[in-house]
């Protein structure tokens, strides 16, 4: 967040630097900070044929010389000679952390979106690597073949020469404590040696512990692909055998067998001696996902935020070996150190979390196409839902659009039925369920088939409400309604997880009638119970899911037909693959679509096609039916006609009249800080500044704002946000990098600045 600090002056050199250094050989180092360009710093002698770009050093900055940690990004002359340059302290690593190429796709990451290249490179190492969890250093000797054997025979005493003898016999370089073994001797002979300079000593990470082995997996042969799959098959493995780059959009609906042609892809580059890095989202690395490509590639590595520092460091160094085949990863995947790559794929190409909500602000997309475009291979971007930017792509041809628009086993869509809310009385009862859905839920158990149920807001009751004034109970720190979970009995903010007791009077008016309204999956859960007693149901959101391992037992509970109901959050709408699921209801449609966000119709889409797509997977067929208020808003209507090209010609003519994405690209400045008139004047400040240099320069932009952020405040900071928009980005980038970026703003009003903005939150 601290992006001002890009204007920092440059450090003050220290007297005894004032010297020509202009024939010094000088590392380029970037830092874990907002700044523009590398700093130089002197390589002393010693340590000059170790430095490489791509490693850590330790160096002094700023005014009181702390020393912090350095990326090498380059080693040469001094940029401007005569200046008076700081020296390296230390190495970190002995050996590039960074390979050359993902020095350049960082480089390019920082340039696109805006931060630091020294904020990019430690985002993108795991910190197992950096602190090379798992291992420890180990001394090595060797023998230093400049003086043994030398020009004059050495006398040597009798220990000392048979751990000279024993390392000779051995050829490689041992450990201490190893080679005394060897030698049956002490250490101290070697110690000798080693003082003598007869010996070398290096340092070597080694594995602490054994990693644990993986399962085998039962091997599954590849399935037969239908036409369909085969006609979009072909023009990958033309793209994968001439070895260029080049970018597919797979529009498959749901069922459709896209991971089977993921899998055919792959195969082609596993042939090669190549690897391939599958994306999907967090919460679709599910083991099922996992066994899908683990039962059909010798080695696969899988990427994921719940991992230990030291299995991910494991897992790193396989892949960097080269000796893993397939990376399945949530979107960090993307920076996998393959050394051979020959295909990224990303699955579920829509999903939000593919955008990083934190610096540097990434789009996995984009930096796979990049990387795919560097590393010349082919990128297949695959949904039933793809976003408007890619669908927008690939009808101007940057994409080729490759479509499947049958289920794969020649099953049908499931038929979807949209149930208005208005017109049943059990609703302003308070139910969730209505007299429909209830009917439906009845006969699919009767009938042996199981129920999926997506409702997309947590706790018992989503909004706490004062009868009296009308006001909406909120977090004292975030203008944020609070959620009241009733197993813990607590208020609880989604935003900063502040909890306190559901509160007796209204904070705003002080009168006693607190009312709890509307429903969260704890809620619709009770229902469930009560309605359907003695069926076993089964909650997935991430209250229920906090302990590790839950998911799994939850899912295999499903799998098995143990479970006969399945409700939950986002957790449970994409990827579940179960035949038996012969309905699904959507409790509540309504709830993304009222929401302020250019996206809320296309989020809304996304939703209903994607919950409906779990069902119907199986001989029973399947059913959706969608509760709603609405029935007649057009995201909802094409939804429920599985029409997703409808939906897309409505939706970009809006864009389009509204200059919004895909047709106009935007740069989102947000401030934050503890006082809110300071943070709107600096908002104001920068508003005005913007719209001089457009009006000065007659560039082509837009600027929407300075005003308050959808959430006013959060933590305790207030936030004021403005947004750019062009048809360029590059209008947008270079107008922020010259009139945006260098103006000084009061030091607690922090900035951040989100290229391509997802969250408009
Ligand atoms: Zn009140
Ligand atoms: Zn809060």
């Amino acid at each position: 967040m601290k992006q001002r600090r890009l204007f920092e002056p440059e450090p003050e050199p220290t007297p005894w630097e004032l010297v020509d250094r202009a024939d010094q050989v000088c590392a380029q180092l970037v830092f874990n900070r907002p700044l523009e360009t590398p700093f130089d710093y002197l390589i002393p002698e010693g340590l000059q044929p170790f430095v490489k770009p791509g490693m850590r050093m330790r160096v002094p900055f700023g005014r009181g010389d702390q020393a912090i940690v350095g990326y090498c990004v380059g080693v040469g002359r001094p940029a401007t000679p005569n200046t008076r340059l700081k020296s390296v302290l230390e190495l970190i690593d002995q050996v590039p952390i960074l390979t050359p190429q993902m020095l350049e796709l960082t480089r390019w990451i920082a340039e696109r979106y805006l931060c630091g290249w020294g904020q990019v490179l430690e985002a993108v190492v795991p910190a197992g690597v950096k602190n090379q969890a798992g291992t420890r250093r180990q001394l090595l000797v060797s023998i230093n073949p400049e003086r043994w054997p030398g020009p004059e025979p050495v006398e040597l005493p009798p220990k000392q020469l048979a751990a000279m003898t024993a390392l000779q016999r051995e050829g490689r370089p041992l450990g201490i404590e190893q080679l005394a073994r060897l030698a049956q001797c002490g250490t101290g002979p070697i110690n000798a040696l080693r003082q003598r300079g007869l010996l070398l000593s290096t340092h070597e990470r080694v594995e602490t512990g054994s990693a644990e082995e993986e399962k085998p997996f039962e091997r599954l042969p590849d399935l037969k692909l239908n036409v369909e799959q085969q006609q979009v098959l072909h023009p990958v493995l033309t793209a994968l055998r001439a070895g260029e780059f080049k970018s597919f959009l797979l529009h498959g609906v749901t069922g459709s067998g896209k991971t089977e042609v993921y899998i055919r892809a792959i195969r082609e580059v596993v042939e090669y001696g190549r690897q391939a890095i599958v994306l999907v989202p967090e919460i679709s690395l599910t083991p099922q996902t996992i066994r899908r490509f683990r039962s059909r590639f010798d080695s696969v590595a899988v990427l994921h935020s719940h991992q230990s520092d030291a299995e991910r460091h494991r897992h790193w160094q396989q892949i960097a070996s080269g000796r893993v085949q397939v990376v399945v990863g949530a979107r960090s995947a993307v920076f996998a150190p393959t050394p051979h790559l020959g295909l990224i794929v990303i699955d579920e190409e829509h999903e939000h979390s593919f955008k990083q909500d934190t610096v540097p602000r990434y789009h996995a997309r984009e930096v796979a196409l990049e990387r795919a475009r560097r590393e010349k291979v082919p990128l297949i971007l695959g949904s039933a839902t793809p976003t408007l930017e890619a669908w927008q792509r690939a009808q101007q041809g940057e994409f080729e659009l490759l479509s499947l628009q049958r289920r794969a086993a020649g099953l049908r869509l499931p038929p979807v039925h949209l149930v208005d809310t208005r017109e049943d009385p059990q609703f302003r009862s308070g139910a969730a369920i209505g007299r429909a859905l209830r009917n439906a839920m009845q006969q699919a158990l009767a009938a042996g088939g199981q129920v999926i149920l997506f409702l997309n807001l947590r706790g018992y009751c989503p909004v706490l409400w004062c009868q009296s004034c009308g006001a909406p109970v909120k977090c004292p720190h975030c203008d944020v309604s609070l959620t009241w979970h009733r197993e813990l009995n607590e208020a609880r903010c989604h935003s900063c997880e502040y909890t306190t007791e559901p509160p007796k009077h209204c904070p705003a008016c002080g009168k006693p009638g607190v009312r709890y309204l509307g429903t969260g999956t704890q809620r619709l859960e009770s229902e469930v119970r009560a309605k359907f007693p003695g069926i076993a149901c089964v909650r997935m959101d991430s209250d229920s899911m906090r302990k590790p391992g839950s998911h799994d037992t939850a899912l295999e509970g499903f799998r098995t037909g143990q479970t006969r109901i399945l409700l939950g959050t986002q957790m449970i709408s994409k990827g579940l693959d179960f035949p038996n699921v012969t309905l699904v209801g959507v409790i509540d449609a309504d709830t993304v679509l009222h929401q302020p966000d250019l996206r809320s119709g296309e989020r809304t889409f996304q939703l209903i096609a994607q919950v409906a797509g779990r069902t119907g997977r199986g001989e029973l067929g399947g059913r959706v039916l969608v509760q709603t208020a609405c029935p007649q808003e057009p995201p909802i209507q094409f939804a429920a006609k599985h029409d997703y090209l409808g939906f897309v010609q409505r939706e970009l003519r809006l864009r389009r009249q509204m200059g919004y994405p895909p047709f106009e690209s935007l740069i989102r400045i947000i401030l934050r800080g503890p006082d809110e008139t300071q943070v709107n004047e600096a908002a104001q400040m920068l508003g005005n500044t913007l719209r001089g240099a457009i009006e000065a320069g007659g560039v082509t932009a837009r600027i929407l704002g300075p005003a308050p952020a959808p959430v006013t405040r959060l933590k305790n900071l207030f936030r004021y946000h403005l947004q750019l928009a062009a048809p360029q980005l590059a209008t947008l980038q270079t107008l922020w990098r010259q009139h945006g970026a260098p103006c000084k703003l009061p030091s607690e009003v922090e900035l951040a600045v989100d290229v391509d903005p997802i969250n408009l939150r």
